[in-house]
């Protein structure tokens, strides 16, 4: 993995072929120094966005671009740091591109997604016929294809030359004992060499299986300061088998991450910085 300074006014969304993930935010759910925990993978003339939260719009903005650009989107789960930018890319989209951009969704999580959270803001921004918009008005809907190949109900979509698998996770509730006791949330594997792992709690069983599985280069790693809620900390994240944490980048974490560099350093780990290009050749 190359990492390189994002050095353009406008953010490119093409590569010479070679995999980049850029992290639009890297903030945790609360953060006000970071943006929020949302990528950008591009690959060639191809490129997807994995989750855009509240700030997302405003973190494009900064990087020269609007979410009217962004045309491919992948979404991991219902949490505001994830999923409250998208009313803005609906109504930009079509109101002021007036296009539809391409979701890929499966179709659970479609209905989970529009009925507990987008339908309120675009339902009724028009009427026809009696019938206020749905989903597929301001979406083009791609469904992932079923893997049970794959452990944890795995599914598999191609956008382009990108290649996304996906394994669920237990993030929440707390209370939750296994990932498929939990309320959906997923996490990826990109072009089966970089695992990321989404919003997850501590859960050393999926690490070592997407390990056995696809060996990735990178393991970008959601974390929290303390043990216990909904995300895994440091703590524990420290008790993985040294082999792997060479290769884990802490993400999605809070303010007050740079006094954690140090313990994170020691164990083999860093921190994924936001605005920088992940070059994988
Ligand atoms: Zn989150
Ligand atoms: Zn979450």
């Amino acid at each position: 993995m190359r990492i390189r300074k994002v050095s353009h006014r406008k953010l490119p969304l093409t590569t010479r072929g070679q995999l980049r993930i850029l992290f639009l935010g890297t903030g945790s759910a609360f953060t006000k120094k970071n943006y929020q925990n949302n990528i950008l993978i591009v690959k060639g003339e191809d490129h997807v966005m994995i989750d855009c939260g509240t700030r997302a719009p405003e973190a494009l903005s900064r990087l020269g671009r609007s979410v009217g650009d962004v045309r491919n989107y992948y979404i991991t789960h219902s949490h505001a740091d994830h999923v409250g930018g998208l009313e803005e890319v609906m109504l930009v989209n079509r109101y002021v591109t007036r296009t539809r951009p391409h979701i890929y969704i499966p179709e659970e999580y479609q209905t989970i997604l529009w009925e507990r959270s987008l339908r309120g803001g675009s339902e009724e921004n028009e009427r026809h016929e009696g019938e206020g918009l749905g989903f597929e008005d301001f979406w083009v809907v791609h469904r992932p294809t079923e893997r049970p190949d794959l452990p944890r109900r795995g599914t598999e979509v191609q956008i382009g030359g990108i290649n996304l698998k996906t394994f669920r996770t237990r993030h929440f509730p707390e209370q939750a004992r296994s990932w498929d006791d939990a309320f959906y949330s997923v996490g990826l594997v990109i072009d089966d060499r970089v695992m990321f792992t989404g919003d997850t709690q501590y859960d050393e069983e999926l690490i070592t299986t997407m390990e056995e599985l696809f060996s990735p280069e990178v393991i970008f790693h959601d974390v929290q300061f303390f043990t216990g809620g909904i995300h895994a900390s440091l703590k524990e994240i420290n008790g993985l088998p040294r082999h792997i944490r060479d290769h884990i980048y802490l993400m999605h974490y809070p303010d007050s991450w740079r006094d954690h560099a140090d313990e994170a350093k020691r164990h083999g780990m860093q921190f994924v910085k936001q605005w920088v290009f992940y070059d994988f050749a």
